[in-house]
């Protein structure tokens, strides 16, 4: 199979190709040339299957031609080696838990995948990560390469708004990762690494490979994910309603891809914090990027949602055919924190302020379609956002031990100005 630009105006590439170089050349991005169902006998084996099957069968049908289900077994074994349940919290109501990772968030999944397809096709030459991150990419993007040979690993966040743990997972690695803390928000720091991944004299000098969610190597397995749900909602009329937290929108594309290869689901719930571009746009028509507002669920703080190009493409710009399968939701801050503390005192169970915008989306999704079933995404440890989860419910949340582990690593960042001359200093050295 052969992946395709957005923008449709450079060549159909390899998936390897498109591993390495991240945007296509007339700056759009890559996505699946067609989108073949999965053959009817692998759909009846995923509804069985476990979580490192699932991926094995859906990678292999994704990669077909490139790589082989015996060759891509391992990999996914080797990645996917922590648990992804589906947990029931409420009526109708279900959270697949994507946080059991090693940074107990749900980036774990696309970047420890990431890292093993680029050792998988890499021919040895050095290369360079570069990846801009308003704090959960940048953490799970640092674990998923810490000590990968031939690779090192750059990661831009804005200093002073990721949380302390976020920073602690970046900062105390050392060795091949480099943590840059710059003076600037988070569109800044994908800015500039935008303007890298544009800039052939620099790439003349370093191997750069992109690891945000617009990398194909990130964003395909994470569509192995949404396949846990063929098998319990087999017997539901049209398959679940989906509620995705949503920030640079790579989690809702991979679903729509789900989707698309023939995961029955009623409809996609775009859930957002203020930064609602997305649910906007599906609402007026009328697209109009803007600059982030900071909120408590700061991993969806984007402004300018970079999958989405991935999203229109997908539906040909049709916006019709989109509001038929996608709703739009949006919440703030105010809303978010409440919320964290009703649904703890009446269900028990305890959400992150992700999780809980994806919740509140399901909420709104399910309460106008009353035959349906829906899941919400689950997208980080509650006990990682500790400083929003403890004042919503009056109590106090422990840390998950590798989290603690990191709070008490020394740190070691580079302090940056949010200008390119200054990165292509640091990013040569
Ligand atoms: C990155 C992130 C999101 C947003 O995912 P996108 O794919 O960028 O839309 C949601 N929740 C958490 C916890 C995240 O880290």
């Amino acid at each position: 199979m052969k992946w395709v630009s957005t923008r449709r105006a450079s060549p159909p590439v390899s998936f390897v190709d498109a591993l390495f170089a991240g945007t296509a050349p007339d700056g759009g991005l890559y996505f699946p040339e067609c989108f073949d169902a999965l053959p009817p006998s692998s759909l009846e084996a995923v509804r069985s299957a476990d979580l490192v099957e699932i991926g094995t069968i859906v990678g292999a049908h994704l990669l077909r031609g490139e790589i082989s289900e015996r060759e891509l077994a391992p990999l996914v074994r080797d990645a996917l080696d922590f648990p992804i349940p589906l947990v029931q919290v409420a009526e109708r109501t279900w959270a697949l838990e994507l946080f059991h990772g090693p940074t107990c968030a749900f980036k774990d999944v696309g970047a420890r995948m990431q890292a093993r397809l680029l050792h998988h096709f890499t021919d040895g030459t050095p290369l360079t990560i570069l990846v801009a991150t308003s704090g959960d990419t940048g953490s799970a993007v640092a674990q998923a390469f810490h000590g990968v040979p031939d690779t090192r690993v750059v990661v831009l966040y804005p200093e002073g708004q990721v949380t302390d743990v976020q920073e602690a997972q970046i900062a105390s690695l050392g060795g091949n990762i480099t943590a840059v803390a710059v003076r600037g928000t988070f569109d800044d720091c994908q800015r500039l690494v935008k303007q890298a991944f544009a800039d052939d004299g620099l790439r003349k000098h370093v191997w750069l490979t992109p690891a945000n969610s617009i990398n194909l190597g990130r964003l395909l397995p994470q569509v192995f994910y949404y396949f846990l749900l063929a098998g319990p909602f087999e017997r539901v009329e049209g398959g679940p309603i989906v509620s995705v937290p949503s920030g640079n929108f790579g989690n809702l594309t991979a679903g729509l891809i789900a989707g698309r290869i023939g995961l029955p689901v009623r409809r996609f719930v775009a859930a957002t914090n203020v930064n609602d571009v997305v649910p906007a746009y599906l609402r007026s028509g009328v697209y109009e990027p803007r600059p982030s507002r900071r909120t408590v669920a700061n991993a969806m703080d984007v402004g300018a949602p970079s999958n989405f190009e991935r999203v229109r493409a997908l539906y040909d710009d049709d916006l019709e055919r989109m509001r038929r399968d996608i709703a739009g939701a949006a919440f703030d801050d105010a809303h978010v924190v409440a919320e964290i503390g009703t649904v703890y005192r009446e269900l028990g169970y305890l959400l992150d302020p992700h999780g809980t915008i994806a919740w509140l989306g399901l909420q709104q999704a399910l309460a106008a379609d009353p035959g349906a079933a829906g899941v919400f995404l689950a997208t980080a440890h509650p006990g990682k956002f500790r400083e929003v989860v403890e004042p919503a419910i009056s109590e106090q949340v422990a840390l998950p031990p590798a989290l603690a582990e990191a709070l008490g690593r020394p740190r070691h960042s580079v302090p940056l100005p949010a200008s390119y001359a200054a990165l292509v200093e640091l990013v040569r050295s």
